[in-house]
């Protein structure tokens, strides 16, 4: 029996819940035989999550979610066997966590004005050294009794149209791409079938990435619509691009399970074929 195949995974290197051992545990329990751990324009749970795999049969992909931005859509670009000591990744992901850092303080600070919660809230909710994102801040106004879970806090209280939430810095697209090819990964777009991102990414843009580099489209993502689903098929058959489908789990912090959507074996030997910046652990 072919054991399946999750490539977007995280852990409490950035927004998810589980340690990376314990990611890896879990990937084990559900089953997996290759999980990627993909945390926000971070690489630092690759270490643990190659320890922990080590011997038990589960082989892990190291990754990274890169966060970009197309005019006021963030665009979320996997990308997959990348060298982590690349100079350019590293600060451009560096000055991405800075910025996170700081867009977290002003939301924080905006919603002080009307909740009760300051910045050590946040800071009890994130490990040390992990990507910030607005995950925690939401953990913390459900701490303080605000939100009842995070998904509620981001249905609610940070969504954008209540003008707590800001944006971050993030390169292009484009230029995630072509970076992350030169730091001898290869770029899958997440999710890329939600509204909001079929907005900014038509056929013309989607053309430019593939040009730069694009190597495929997370088709199978619970957040892609189906009507998206079925232009981005279209897009990958034109494009000759690859298709893959993940779970992006994140612990408890979000209903998406290890497994709900997996990849084809073919299409993770051609990743594995083509990404020259690391290797996968086993
Ligand atoms: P940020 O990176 O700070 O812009 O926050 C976006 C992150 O929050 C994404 O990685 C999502 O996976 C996560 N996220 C978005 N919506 C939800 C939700 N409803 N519940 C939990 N996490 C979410
Ligand atoms: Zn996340
Ligand atoms: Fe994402
Ligand atoms: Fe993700």
């Amino acid at each position: 029996m072919r054991q399946p195949i999750d490539l977007h995974t995280h852990s409490n290197v950035s927004d998810g819940t589980e340690t990376p051992a314990e990611l890896v545990r879990a990937a084990i329990d559900a089953g997996l035989g290759v999980v990627a751990i993909t945390d926000h324009d971070s690489t630092a749970g690759w270490e643990e999550a190659a320890a922990a795999a080590s011997g038990t049969g589960l082989t892990v992909i190291p990754g990274m979610e890169f966060s970009t931005r197309r005019e006021w859509m963030s665009i979320h670009l996997l990308g997959y066997l990348i060298d982590p000591e690349d100079v350019d990744l590293r600060e451009e992901t560096l000055r991405i966590r800075e910025s996170r850092l700081k867009r977290a303080e002003t939301i924080v600070s905006r919603l002080a004005a009307d909740f009760a919660i300051e910045w050590a809230d946040v800071v009890a909710q994130t490990t040390d050294g992990a990507t910030v994102g607005r995950p925690h801040i939401a953990d913390a106004l459900v701490a303080r009794g605000h939100a009842l879970d995070r998904s509620a806090a981001f249905e609610g209280i940070l969504h954008p149209r209540h003008g707590y939430s800001v944006p971050h810095y993030a390169p292009d697209p484009l230029e995630a791409v072509r970076m992350v090819r030169a730091a001898g990964g290869v770029p899958v777009l997440a999710h890329p079938g939600t509204r909001g991102a079929l907005s900014v990414l038509d056929e013309r843009s989607l053309a430019e990435l593939v040009d730069a580099g694009l190597f495929g489209l997370e088709l199978h993502h619970r957040e892609n619509t189906d009507s998206g689903k079925r232009k981005l098929a279209r897009f990958a058959e034109k494009f000759g691009l690859a298709v893959t489908g993940s779970s992006d789990y994140h612990g408890d912090g979000k209903p998406n399970r290890l497994a709900e959507n997996t990849t084809e074996p073919e299409v993770l030997e051609r990743i594995i074929a083509e990404g020259t910046g690391s290797a996968p652990f086993a």
